[in-house]
């Protein structure tokens, strides 16, 4: 097993499209890291130059201490586990797995004890003499990750490996994908644009946006303390509603009212005549649930609510919402990028499922105005963001370094901060 350390790697293509843009990343060892973002962004081509699939234009790549630029694919004892898992459909489950080792000219028991080794990690033992084509999906994944694991890969490495399954496929082989991580602990870099995937598998998730590194952390890091506008857009499904601010003399403007700049979030933000406020649909409620001590602490208006889908555990309440001018071109642009349609024509709120808030009518809403982030309305910065929060939840990785000037891409050494409030 092996860390794997990316420094100011830059891919530009013969065509001078610059894919890739000065990405620093620290990934430790046995740490499982998502590379997730739209289509295009370069996430698959970070992939390649890992496993050395594709040239380094510049930059370090760095696997188990070692400079891995000029090495090729074979000498980098990687492991790649395709989407179609690439095994051999005349060949049993036993002889699938025993592949490399075949090519090796491995002696017969060594094979043996190999692949029963692996099989029993996988547990598959009981499926050695089958063919491929009577497994489950979940079963030739397995197998494909046997082949890796006999060959003692350094990290393993995904490339969008669900992308073509049914949902429901899709929902079982992840869990089985993290399960089989946690059990082998070998490094692990999985590239996928499905946002479910990067906040459900990894220890860490790296986002990049048009070739730059955006933010590295963990789910929760990247939910709560979103770096950017991006961020805080990307991860989150419905995702977080963004709507014009001002801030002047610790008031903040929005379109339900106006709130104190108040408590260690808000309290940061300086006057601006312009500024997206961002809010995710959960903290908003149906005011006449929220119990009357707290509901002072938030803010109540009125909005149409034109379509209700009640979920069982939750109730999600479309508004109508025009965008103002001042923000549609920041919200087109996001919009485009996240393959999302609606940012600025509604806004969608999560409500208790007991709401009894219908469509067609006027609803009363309350939100929590300390929930909210601040965002610069042109760099796309949170203004509200606690980059040193670390999760009390959350497993830290230990890892040694990142270069300045980039995203940050570990984790505070000093283990882990309390959360603020
Ligand atoms: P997807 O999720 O669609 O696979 P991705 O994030 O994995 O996207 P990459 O495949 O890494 O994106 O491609 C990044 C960018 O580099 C894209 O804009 C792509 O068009 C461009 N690109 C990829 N290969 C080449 C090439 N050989 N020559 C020029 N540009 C390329």
């Amino acid at each position: 097993m092996a860390a794997i350390t990316m420094r100011n790697i830059v891919k530009r293509y013969s065509d001078g499209f610059q894919a890739v843009n000065d990405v620093s990343l620290d990934i430790a060892d046995g740490e499982f890291v998502i590379l997730v973002g739209p289509s295009g962004c370069g996430k698959s081509t970070l992939l390649r130059m890992i496993v050395g699939l594709e040239d380094i234009t510049s930059g370090d790549m760095i696997i188990g201490g070692n400079r891995v630029n000029q090495k090729a694919p074979r000498d980098r004892n990687l492991a790649m586990v395709f989407q179609n898992y690439a095994l051999y459909p005349h060949l049993s489950v036993f002889e699938n797995i025993a592949f490399p080792l075949r090519l090796k000219n491995v002696p017969d028991a060594e094979v043996r004890e190999q692949v029963a080794h692996a099989a029993e990690l996988l547990q598959l033992t009981e499926h050695l003499d089958r063919k491929p084509a009577n497994l489950s999906g979940g079963q030739r994944q397995r197998v494909a990750m046997g082949r890796a694991i006999v060959r003692k890969a350094d990290a393993f490495l995904f490339d969008e490996p669900l992308s073509n399954l049914d949902a429901k496929l899709r929902g079982q082989m992840r869990t089985e994908i993290a399960r089989m991580q946690k059990r082998l602990g070998t490094t692990t870099v999985y590239v996928t644009h499905d946002q479910t995937e990067a906040m459900t598998l990894g220890d860490r998730i790296a986002v990049l946006r048009k070739g730059v590194l955006q933010q590295v952390g963990t789910a929760r890091q990247l939910y709560e303390e979103p770096a950017n506008l991006f961020v805080a857009g990307f991860i989150g499904s419905p995702p977080m509603n963004f709507v014009p601010g001002r801030v002047k003399d610790g008031q903040i403007d929005t379109p339900f009212g106006t709130v104190a700049a108040e408590g260690p979030r808000l309290s940061k933000v300086t006057d601006r005549e312009l500024c997206i406020i961002g809010l995710r649909p959960e903290h908003f409620e149906d005011e006449r649930l929220v119990a009357a001590d707290v509901r002072g602490r938030g803010k109540s208006f009125s909005a149409e609510v034109d379509v209700t889908e009640w979920l069982g555990n939750g109730l999600f309440a479309y508004v109508p919402y025009e965008a103002p001018s001042e923000v549609t071109a920041q919200l087109e642009e996001l919009e485009r990028e996240l393959d999302s349609e609606q940012m600025r024509t509604q806004l969608v709120v999560a409500l208790d499922a007991s709401s009894r808030i219908r469509a067609g009518a006027t609803a009363r809403l309350w939100f929590d105005p300390h929930k909210m982030h601040v965002f610069d309305a042109s760099s796309g910065e949170n203004l509200t963001r606690d980059p040193d929060r670390v999760f009390e939840e959350d497993d830290a990785f230990e890892v040694v370094s990142s270069s300045p000037g980039s995203a940050s891409a570990s984790v505070p050494e000093d283990g882990k901060h309390a959360a603020p409030e």
